[in-house]
């Protein structure tokens, strides 16, 4: 069986490698197909896409874009999609000129709590200033030594409830879904156990998504036990979506997955990757 992994993040967005060292390290895994799915930005695409070349890796576009649905904050992943696509690259573009605006927010917040200087951390951090998130914020303070690793100062200071944490608008679901199949992409929710979400909240979600257009689910994800993993699947089925594997690898270290080493999708799954010829 291939060993495809279809979530994962380069420095374009909150990632610790570049496209092309992100790319090297699943060719030392042993991975077959890999999709970059930067958060909010298509700008890695062409680099990875030249280094999975010379590793005779096959390379997927993708985007994993933030989207907002009932007040709750959903990521939406994009397969195959045309990086050049107007509307996609304009909608992205907005998202992450909100992004800007939100850190300044957080700073703001962080500041009121006795963290200062923490706008041009994260700022830093980011590269280039193109795209700011909590993970930015979050490696300056494990910096300013506020806590031991990403994971626990996320807890600490940036979840719903702690002074890190800005309530933001993001693109709605059916602008997400939209970019992503107009611009020829196949769109998959994101680690969906996430969204902490009752039986009829999820059904809700999983019509309105597939009426929308949207195609996919991801099953294996490092967000996901193997009994939510299980459960997902049994959701994918009874609801005729596909189903997506990835490992949302940020960086060494700071992975539950390393690129392509999770699971396999259970038995009885349709594969996101079915009808891609190139993997038949
Ligand atoms: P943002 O899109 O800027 O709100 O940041 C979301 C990103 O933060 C996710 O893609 C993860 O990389 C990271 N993240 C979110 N929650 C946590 C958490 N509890 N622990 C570690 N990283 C997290
Ligand atoms: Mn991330
Ligand atoms: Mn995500
Ligand atoms: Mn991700």
């Amino acid at each position: 069986m291939p060993n495809i992994d279809l979530h994962c993040h380069s420095t374009i967005s909150d990632g610790l490698l570049t496209p092309t060292q992100l790319v090297e390290h699943a060719a030392t895994r042993a991975v077959d197909m890999l999709a970059l799915t930067d958060h909010d930005d298509v700008a890695g695409l062409e680099e990875a896409r030249l280094a999975a070349a010379d590793k005779s890796i096959t390379f997927i576009n993708g985007v994993e874009i933030s989207a907002d649905w009932r007040g709750q904050t959903l990521h939406i992943v994009g397969l195959g999609i045309d990086p050049d696509h107007p509307q996609l690259v304009q909608g992205l573009k907005s998202i992450r000129d909100g992004r800007t605006a939100r850190a300044h927010n957080i700073a703001t917040q962080l500041d009121k709590f006795g963290i200062h200087g923490s706008f041009e951390g994260a700022y830093a951090n980011s590269g280039d200033g193109r795209l700011i998130g909590r993970t930015h914020f979050a490696r300056f303070l494990v910096q300013q030594g506020y806590a031991k690793d990403v994971r626990s100062v996320f807890k600490k200071y940036l979840v719903k409830g702690k002074p890190g944490y800005v309530p933001h608008q993001w693109a709605s679901l059916n602008e997400a879904v939209d970019w992503i199949c107009s611009s020829g992409g196949r769109a998959v929710i994101a680690h969906p156990a996430r969204y902490k979400l009752g039986k009829s909240a999820l059904d809700e979600l999983l019509l309105e998504f597939r009426a929308l257009g949207g195609e996919a689910i991801e099953v294996i994800t490092a967000s996901h036990t193997p009994e939510q993993s299980l459960l997902f699947a049994r959701h994918s089925q009874r609801m005729g979506l596909l189903a997506s594997r990835g490992s949302d690898f940020h960086g060494p270290g700071e992975s539950y997955f390393d690129l392509g080493r999770m699971p396999d999708l259970p038995a009885g799954c349709t594969p996101v990757w079915h009808d891609w010829t190139s993997v038949m």
